[in-house]
């Protein structure tokens, strides 16, 4: 795997900045984590799709409400295009 298809801490911030008042919708807790590599990047995952047939994977940031453990994706393509834009999703 290339460095390119890991999301960055900066990455992993700008979401944090841009949810910040985001709650569980299953336990209403505020708190989410994310788990690191060995070199301290984040951990990510593919989210699976299927394109005129074919399958694909999007490159997603993962946390993970603290208090239930429900997941949630963030598509990374997206979060680097607003990152480049120096857009905070407004
Ligand atoms: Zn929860």
């Amino acid at each position: 795997m290339t460095d390119e298809a890991k999301p960055s801490l900066k990455e992993i911030a700008y979401v944090g900045d841009v949810t910040a008042n985001a709650t569980c919708p299953f336990c209403q807790n505020m708190r989410w984590s994310y788990a690191v590599n060995e070199d301290g990047t984040p951990w990510h995952s593919l989210v699976s799709y299927v394109r005129d047939g074919r399958a694909i994977s999007l490159p997603a940031i993962v946390l993970t409400c603290d208090r239930c453990g429900f997941v949630r994706h963030h598509d990374l393509a997206m979060v680097r295009l607003r990152n480049a834009e120096g857009r905070n999703g407004g």
